[in-house]
């Protein structure tokens, strides 16, 4: 890609931005799609993770083991397909900061969500209120209000949003905490991004969790644009519940196998209502094919089915690469990255576009929204003119582009290229 911006002061600084960057070699582990003869910037990892080029190998080996052993490739390959998922636990756990008995990968996200549901929202005529913000991305307001409603309850009543205050799009923990102790007392259970989709808010889990549980409310986070983009401290902050998929900052690829944190100390509840299959039944007991189900302990007795071994196999590689760039410092790169673009974009605010997204570094992860200041149509092509010249980031209706640079692929450089692009583009009236 070429543009008259190219060869500026801004670019120079990027490249040495680039060159100290202790994770810059990350890149090269992935696929970046194509644009032309050059490859797109990918801005979008918010919505899809990149290929990492080591996870074709890894899906092949257990389509070989299949071809090679049958039925024999559960017990006899250096990874049994019977105890396949339990590679991804310690991963998983170390990046929601949670004990191995807390976390299992299994199904998506929104099936997850309604397996805590089914154990965690025990509505009571005094208190049956659901707690959820009032853009929660559609699959979790059809999930939580269907949930409601098979309870015997009206979402009309027991469906409690929160809204940001007049003129603002982002959440004041303040006021979520005001709210959770005037209403605490009916709401039987919150449930809250860790990242929200549109805005990229980054909420404050501990704080919020606190100020719920204070009120006897049981605390559940959906945790699809945190996982992977911001540190997490699942056991720490006394979560009760989290969920989250494997396709977006994880890299695992489209449908990966989603995952589900369930904290200690509800890991020997055995009576709470589950929804039961062979594979949340004891391990050693298993194949006896008892007439009784008896729960295993810890996240792994939510478990149903027998998990999708392709669908596994991409978080395995995609777990190796949190553990060899560590968290700590992809959040350095993270901060660094997404601040310089804001930098960049700042000489465009407020006229040109409003960035949603909170300044504070510490109440955002990687992504910056931008509001467009232009009518819906006008947005819309600029949006698409960026997907023309190889810029890949989403559009949400009417007027918001959502843009992720990723610390574990994306360089200072497409940074920069993208802010000369929008600035182009929104100095120029002809698309
Ligand atoms: C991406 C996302 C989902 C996706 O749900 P699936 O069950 O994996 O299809 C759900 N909720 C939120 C908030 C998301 O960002």
């Amino acid at each position: 890609m070429t543009s008259p911006g190219m060869t500026s002061p801004r670019m120079a600084t990027a490249a040495t931005l680039d060159r100290n960057d202790p994770l810059a070699a990350l890149r090269n582990e992935f696929h970046l799609p194509a644009h032309g003869n050059a490859t797109t910037v990918y801005l979008c990892g918010h919505s899809l993770g990149l290929a990492p080029k080591r996870t074709a190998r890894l899906v092949n080996e257990e389509l070989e083991r299949w071809a090679a052993l049958g039925v024999e490739g559960h017990f006899a390959s250096s990874r049994p397909w019977l105890a396949y998922h339990e590679a991804v636990t310690e991963g998983l756990a170390r990046l929601v900061g949670a004990e191995p008995l807390e976390v299992v990968a299994m199904n998506s996200l929104t099936v997850n969500l309604h397996l805590m549901l089914t154990s965690f929202y025990r509505p009571t005529p005094q208190r049956h209120r659901l707690l959820i913000e009032k853009r929660a991305f559609s699959s979790d307001r059809y999930a939580v209000a269907s949930q409601i409603r098979q309870r015997g309850f009206d979402p009309v009543e027991s469906l409690l949003e929160l809204a940001p205050r007049d003129g603002n799009d982002c959440l004041d923990t303040a006021d979520i905490c005001a709210l959770l102790e005037r209403e605490g007392r009916t709401i039987a259970t919150v449930v809250l991004p860790g990242v929200q989709y549109l805005t990229g808010q980054r909420f404050d889990i501990a704080a919020i969790t606190a100020c719920a549980r204070r009120q006897g409310c049981v605390v559940g986070w959906d945790l699809a644009h945190a996982i992977g983009n911001t540190p997490l401290q699942l056991h720490d902050w006394d979560v009760d519940f989290a969920v989250w998929c494997s396709y977006k900052y994880l890299n695992a690829g489209p449908g990966a196998i989603g995952g589900c944190f369930v904290h200690a100390r509800h890991a020997r509840e055995f009576d709470l209502p589950r929804f039961a299959g062979w594979w949340g039944q004891l391990k050693h007991t298993r194949f006896d094919m008892p007439e009784q189900f008896t729960a295993l302990e810890g996240a792994e007795g939510w478990q149903i089915s027998n998990p999708s071994v392709l669908a596994c196999a991409p978080l395995i590689t995609s777990l190796e690469l949190f553990d060899k760039a560590s968290m700590p410092a992809l959040r350095r790169k993270s901060v660094a990255l997404t601040g310089y673009l804001e930098a960049l974009l700042q000489p465009l605010v407020p006229h040109k576009l409003q960035i949603l997204t909170p300044a504070d570094p510490d109440a955002r992860g990687c992504q910056l929204s931008l509001r467009l200041q232009r009518s819906s149509a006008e947005a819309r092509r600029i949006h698409e003119a960026l997907g023309r010249h190889g810029f890949v980031c989403d559009w949400r209706e009417p007027d918001v582009v959502r843009v992720a640079p990723v610390p574990m692929y994306n360089t200072f450089t497409e940074v920069a290229q993208f802010a000369i692009e929008l600035t182009a583009l929104l100095d120029d009236s002809s698309h």
